[in-house]
């Protein structure tokens, strides 16, 4: 006794709502794919239980790639892209850092390196 007999959510792919980009360059097509310059299954690796829902939405993937790469930029000393301004950190003193940001903070994404010992670069 149905009323929409044709009507089935559950024949609805999930990926439907997320429309591919055109123009994306990135190559997701088998194991030996690298997205951001981090393989694949490393990037699998880091997501841990939230890879099957980055790996279904590719701007999800695209993010998640870019935020690991800036990370190891970091980690390295390496001034990610965009942080042009000098800001000065309570711990790291004048540090590059992203636009927007006032003249003084108490802590800053190099805290992280100061603390472990890493590299950080000076504005
Ligand atoms: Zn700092």
């Amino acid at each position: 006794m149905s009323a929409f007999p044709e009507f089935n959510p559950f024949a609805i792919p999930a990926s439907s709502a997320s429309p591919q980009s055109p123009n994306s360059s990135n190559s997701t097509n088998s194991n030996g794919a690298i997205v951001h310059g981090i393989p694949l299954p490393e990037l699998r690796h880091l997501a841990g239980n939230d890879w099957s829902e980055i790996e279904a939405d590719p701007s999800l993937l695209e993010a998640f790639a870019a935020a690991v790469q800036a990370r190891r930029l970091r980690e390295q000393g390496q001034i990610p892209d965009g942080w042009t301004e000098t800001v000065t950190c309570a711990g790291c003193g004048p540090v590059p850092l992203w636009p927007g940001l006032p003249e003084k903070v108490l802590a800053c994404p190099w805290c992280f390196n100061r603390l472990r010992g890493l590299p950080v670069p000076r504005a």
